[in-house]
């Protein structure tokens, strides 16, 4: 196709939280090429997933018509993905498929309040679609039970934001590792998850930077790195801890700056008082003299920032080892100006976003919690309905509800929980016992197996709506091709289904939705439509005419202005390894790979660069099991096993399997353990005991 030919839409990247600008070239309806625009997160880079993953949406698996289940097509726990589409669904037109998702869920909610009826939103779709998603829940449906992907990533860092700094939103963004003189990451694997926030770090090694990277597995940032830290999987507490002794010990803190900002001084002092170096260094495995160095390193520094990754926060620990990142930041007071901060770098491109919006079950808009009377009734004004005054259930403990029988109806907008959600038989066992299970997809995932109802919805490439990066950047994405078939937008589908369940709506467009939003949400205020379609990327807050890049400048957004440290003890994993499983499973991502692979796997280039199962494991404990690399072996849990091709890998420390969750054809999650930390409410994805065999 000649180049003047193309038609080139300015949009942003729909797969990971760095939210890098795109300029997609289409001929034709189809997408041709993918280029890196000079957005404010990317400067005109992509990752291989931004530049080759545009063909997902394009798939001739994506679907086309409105189905419903047939009369003979039992929800089986089991999932027999071989069985065709036709074997489990008959098509229908889009009203009788409206009419049948709204009955449904009508009858549960008229015979058995709004709390048997749970929804989960997406954080792949626009800030728009969440916010309306979560009103209809909460005001159509009187519940709370309301949740999406951040219970599975970031909860816990939420959690432990919102109590220590009164925010869960980052201070900085990730450009500032080029600002800091010292940089920490932790449980982060930038150049595979955030890949072109990974280039800004590369860059600020090579400039003079120095960089602490700690990982139980290795990984290439170590390349760039003053200090890497492999520590033994489940510790970080105890590593932390130790840090935060060595800059107590040694008066490495900031006297004044605690005094105007911070609260809990005193009592984190007494709890890290009993976390020498030379005591935490058996217990995380890091030698007591290098714990020591980089304590001072990062308290000493003129400009310290801290980034993490899930391998913080999927933890039943993940919101204390938040509390000691926080910690460490407010004592040092490495906060509040460029280069310094706590940065949670998040996974979807619209996780902030959404999680902004009000997709959690605790919270309204902007993280107003729903118990508060006097928020509650500005909902109540805004929205014209009565709303649930109680907290709802998250991801895990919705599962539970429905095998308790306590919820029987449910709305699935772009989540894959049947991949997702651990300890997945249990998760499956829930779906298939839905009284009534309504999904919203681009695919037949393995979660719409299980549906009553399934309505063929809008990729990102087709859809207009504001996406809001890891940065606190909210940034326009734009459609460029058409919609296949009869799939219609997902903010259609909503506006649709709110009305057919009794809602008085008559939204034009997001422009309308996101003014509402804007209405209702203080970090919004000053930020229109116009101003993001204009100027493509606009960071929350502003101050006046300023976009606030760093914030906590002034203090925190809390009721004294103050951070408050919360001290952090060792709480073990919750399945510790034994005889009968001898080794610790760790779950996560891979470059070409995004999340449960719905995206990414029908795209022929990233599935043909990584295009296989998977489990990992170092050579020197691939030799001393008798197992070869290449071979296929059975991966086990007290919960499940799965089969795939194990691959030699020098960054899987000993004792460890890391097994993608990318891959239907062997679940990760068939593995996991669902236990929750108490706190974010988060599974411990990252840790659990396992064996590897032969065959
Ligand atoms: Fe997309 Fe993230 Fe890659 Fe950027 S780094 S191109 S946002 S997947």
């Amino acid at each position: 196709v000649a180049e003047d030919a193309l038609e080139v839409v300015k949009s942003v990247c729909p797969f990971c939280g760095v939210g890098c600008q795109t300029e997609v070239s289409v001929a034709d309806g189809k997408i041709v090429r993918v280029d890196g625009r000079d957005g404010p997160a990317n400067e005109n880079r992509l990752c291989v997933k931004g530049r080759f993953g545009y063909d997902y949406a394009m798939s001739p698996r994506r679907l086309t018509r409105p189905l419903i289940r047939r009369d003979d097509a039992p929800k089986d726990a089991v999932l027999d993905m071989s069985k065709d589409v036709s074997e489990l669904f008959r098509e229908a037109t889009w009203d009788e498929a409206m009419e049948r998702a709204a009955k449904g869920l009508v009858e549960i909610r008229d015979a058995d309040g709004g709390g048997a009826i749970a929804g989960f939103g997406s954080a792949k779709g626009s800030n728009e679609e969440a916010y309306l998603f979560q009103k209809l829940i909460r005001a159509g449906f009187g519940t709370n039970n309301v949740d999406h992907c951040t219970r599975l990533c970031h909860a816990s860092s939420v959690s432990a934001l919102l109590e220590g700094v009164g925010s869960g939103a980052v201070s900085a963004p990730f450009m500032d590792a080029e600002k800091a003189d010292c940089v920490i990451v932790i449980g982060s694997r930038p150049t595979v998850n955030h890949p072109v926030a990974a280039t800004y770090f590369k860059r600020a090694a090579k400039r003079g930077t120095k960089f602490v990277i700690c990982d139980p597995r290795k990984q290439d940032m170590m390349l760039h790195a003053e200090h890497s830290l492999q520590f033994k999987p489940g510790t970080d507490v105890a590593m932390l801890n130790a840090m935060l002794h060595v800059i107590v010990e040694e008066e490495l803190y900031e006297r004044d700056y605690i005094a105007a900002n911070v609260s809990e001084f005193e009592a984190l002092k007494a709890k890290v008082a009993a976390f020498s170096p030379e005591e935490m260094a058996p217990v995380c495995g890091i030698d007591a003299d290098e714990l020591r160095a980089v304590a001072r390193l990062y308290a000493t520094s003129e400009r310290s920032i801290i980034f993490w990754g899930m391998g913080v926060s999927q933890h039943v620990h993940g919101t204390d080892n938040c509390r000691c990142l926080i910690a460490l930041a407010l004592i040092t007071g490495h906060v509040g100006r460029p280069g310094t901060g706590l940065h949670p770098l998040r996974g979807q491109n619209n996780v902030q976003g959404a999680s902004d919006a009000g997709l959690i079950p605790m919270s309204f808009p902007d993280y107003v919690p729903v118990t508060d009377p006097e928020a509650r009734a500005r909902f109540e004004d805004a929205w014209g309905r009565p709303l649930d005054p109680e907290k709802g259930l998250t991801v895990v403990e919705i599962i539970d509800a429905i095998h308790a029988g306590e919820i029987r109806g449910m709305y699935v907008m772009g989540e894959n929980p049947a991949m997702s959600d651990p300890d997945q038989n249990h998760a499956r066992g829930a779906l298939a016992k839905l009284d009534h299970l309504v999904v919203q997809d681009i695919f037949l995932t393995e979660t719409a197996r299980f549906a009553d109802v399934v309505l063929p919805a809008s990729a990102h490439a087709e859809k207009l709506g504001t996406f809001t990066n890891s940065n606190r950047q909210v940034q326009m994405g734009r459609p460029a091709i058409p919609m296949p078939g009869d799939a219609r937008q997902d903010l259609e589908l909503l506006i649709d289904l709110g009305k057919r369940c009794g809602m008085d709506w008559d939204y034009a467009g997001p422009a309308e939705v996101f003014a509402e939003m804007a209405s209702l949400m203080p970090s919004l205020t000053g930020i229109s439509w116009e101003m993001v379609e204009a100027e493509d990327s606009v960071t929350y807050p502003l101050d006046g005419d300023t976009q606030k890049w760093v914030i906590f400048d002034q203090g925190f957004p809390t009721k004294d202005k103050r951070g408050k440290l919360v001290p952090a003890d060792l709480v073990p994993p919750d399945e510790l390894p034994d005889s009968e499983f001898p080794m610790v499973l760790t779950t996560g991502r891979l470059l070409e790979h995004w999340h449960t692979g719905a995206m990414t796997r029908p795209s022929d280039v990233l599935d043909a660069l990584e295009p296989e199962a998977m489990a990992a494991m170092n050579p020197g404990e691939i030799a001393r099991a008798g197992l070869s690399a290449g071979q296929q072996v059975t991966v086990e849990t007290r919960r499940g096993t799965i089969t795939a091709t194990l691959r030699a890998d020098r960054d899987v420390a000993d004792g460890m399997v890391f097994v993608p969750f990318c891959f239907f054809e062997a679940p990760a999650n068939m593995l996991t353990n669902p236990s929750l930390d108490p706190f974010g409410k988060i599974p411990e994805f990252k840790f659990c005991a396992a064996r590897v065999r032969s065959g």
